[in-house]
């Protein structure tokens, strides 16, 4: 149970807030999660960790820098980039987190923006988790508790002024080299909730138990002490990796509510079952690291250390909860310019002006389409997916068109921006991040230039294009909005190379867009949520496609009315 809170819709960002207040020799907030408040390197890499709040110390108390979301939820794209942008030094930003669909979403629009921006972004995600994937499908598994291996070992890279080359590097192999096993005695009940997300039977032990509540892979009457170190020791020992070695890093994890007591007895068989094993035992951790609210549960990590991870993984730390050694005084940089130089100040030429004029006139376009087919799309979804495709569209086509109005009069990358990350954020779904992801995009390809030509069209579709499927990884007949999206494309640079005007080859790629939408029926589903729904999809268009369909056909409806209007004018 959670008690203290004034609205539980406040308490993530309160407790973060009440976090910065308890912390500010260490850090300071910005829009989104904070960043470190003591003086950086110019050049150094800037690590940036992150994840849902609810998780503490895991994500703000262990970096320089945490983009953090609501409880169990990924910060949106926008939050991620705002502290990425308040805390990169020149050197290059890496993004590192736990291999979960939203964060992945989220933070990868975020580097997608920051690279086009010119801040050279990579990610590295931690998949620790052995019994959330088989060991051959390794980059499926999910993130826990060896965030912090990989966290620290990045961490101190960037802190001794590697490149981003080799702090991404290590951070690689640094999650190459790290296994994780959960256990759970109880389940862990959100801020305001009544019902626990879900229950342990009294005796029982889940394993393999996420730490967002998904459900554990095996239950277990509930071991003594000595056979749940057996049994932890034994799974992560049978994963050895490659070039192992003989120095690990234990770290035994409490989840939320068991007791430092208890981690303590439980670790000293670890220590013995590890020693038997032949293995040195390197600066373990014991205690609360990456918990999961007031679960009742732990888990233990084994890092194999070689040479250079054991320089890293012993270096100095201090964060507010994370330290060790010993690291002299930092003095504070001025943290009250964090906020301005993120600030969008960009105000555009007199091309763009005009261009954002037509960009809000589009957006409007996009949100009459989906009020008018919200239903529509909501009942395609519910065939094979979750039914959630028309309010999700519905909230993110609202959201953009109002930021884009709002920011009517500016230019169109700044509108298109704009209007990219109100819909990411709050239209949620996998539908959402690549609609705000693509809007992002389309608006940096458009710039802030002195003029524009049908090529800068071309390029904006391209850009579109490239985006979603950049982000989503979906290939053509995978049966997701990219079977319209591509041959929207195509057809809409092939008429403007034709020398077509750009309302005609809008209007004639639209209708490409629509017959391909309606062709995915016959299309089996390889990604997203109705892969898993195959059978009862076949026969039924993609809801992502359709909506793209439709939405590209009001589109060309639009501006053929608009420069209709515009040629009558002149
Ligand atoms: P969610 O699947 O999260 O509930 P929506 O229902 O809003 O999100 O959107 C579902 C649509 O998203 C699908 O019909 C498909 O077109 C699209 N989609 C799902 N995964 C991908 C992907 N990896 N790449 C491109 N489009 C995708
Ligand atoms: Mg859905």
């Amino acid at each position: 149970m959670t008690s203290i809170f004034d609205d539980p819709a406040d308490f993530a960002q309160e407790a973060l807030d009440g976090f910065v207040a308890a912390n500010r020799q260490y850090v300071a907030g910005v829009d989104g999660g904070v960043v470190r408040s003591t003086e950086m390197t110019p050049g150094q890499v800037a690590l940036v960790v992150g994840g849902g709040s609810g998780h503490y110390p895991a994500f703000a108390g262990l970096a320089a820098a945490s983009a953090c979301g609501n409880i169990f939820a990924s910060p949106s794209a926008g939050q991620v980039y705002r502290v990425a942008k308040s805390a990169q030094m020149g050197g290059g930003v890496l993004l590192s987190y736990g291999n979960y669909g939203g964060d992945v979403l989220h933070f990868g629009q975020a580097q997608q923006r920051l690279n086009a921006e010119g801040i050279e972004t990579r990610t590295v995600l931690v998949t620790d988790d052995i019994a959330s994937a088989p060991v051959d499908q390794q980059e499926k598994r999910r993130g826990i508790a060896g965030d912090l291996t990989v966290f620290k070992v990045a961490g101190a890279a960037a802190e001794a002024g590697l490149t981003l080359d080799e702090v991404e590097r290590l951070a690689i192999k640094t999650n190459a080299r790290t296994r994780s096993l959960g256990v759970a005695f109880d389940g862990c009940t959100l801020p305001g909730a009544v019902e626990p997300l879900f229950t342990v039977p009294s005796g029982q032990m889940s394993l393999g138990l996420g730490i967002h509540g998904e459900p554990g892979i095996s239950e277990h009457e509930m071991p003594t002490a000595s056979d749940l170190a057996e049994l932890l020791v034994g799974r992560l020992l049978a994963e050895r990796p490659q070039d192992a070695g003989t120095r690990v890093v234990p770290i035994l994890n409490g989840l939320g509510t068991v007791k430092y007591e208890e981690l303590f007895l439980l670790f000293g068989k670890i220590e013995k079952l590890l020693n038997a094993a032949g293995l040195e035992i390197v600066e373990p951790e014991c205690g609360e690291l990456v918990t999961s609210l007031d679960m009742a549960g732990l888990s233990l990590t084994l890092l194999w250390l070689d040479d250079e991870l054991a320089v890293l993984w012993s270096a100095p730390a201090d964060t507010p909860a994370y330290r060790k050694g010993n690291l002299a005084q930092r003095a504070h940089r001025d943290t009250r310019q964090l906020a301005e130089a993120v600030a969008d100040t960009e105000q555009g030429t007199p091309a763009a002006i005009e261009l954002g004029r037509l960009a809000v006139a589009a957006l409007e376009s996009v949100r009459s389409v989906v009020v008018e087919q919200e239903d529509f799309f909501g009942k395609l979804d519910a065939i094979a997916g979750d039914g959630d495709h028309g309010i999700g569209m519905r909230r993110g086509a609202d959201a953009a068109a109002d930021a884009g109005g709002a920011a009517d009069g500016t230019g169109v990358r700044n509108i298109l921006t704009r209007a990219g990350e109100a819909w990411s954020e709050k239209a949620g779904g996998t539908s959402g991040a690549l609609w705000g992801a693509a809007l992002v995009a389309t608006g940096n390809a458009l710039g802030n230039k002195d003029s524009y030509d049908t090529a800068d069209a071309a390029a904006a579709v391209t850009a579109f294009a490239t985006a979603v499927t950049e982000l989503g990884n979906a290939k053509l007949g995978d049966k997701t909005m990219v079977d319209a999206l591509l041959p929207f494309a195509e057809a809409f640079t092939g008429e403007l190379a034709r020398g077509a005007s750009a309302d005609r080859a809008l209007t004639v790629a639209a209708e490409v867009a629509r017959t391909a939408a309606d062709r995915t029926a016959d299309l089996s589903p390889k990604k997203g949520r109705a892969r898993p729904l195959a059978e009862k999809s076949l026969g039924h268009p993609d809801p992502g496609a359709v909506s793209l369909g439709l939405i590209a056909q009001g589109l060309g409806e639009t501006f053929a009315l608009l420069f209709t209007n515009e040629g009558a004018r002149a």
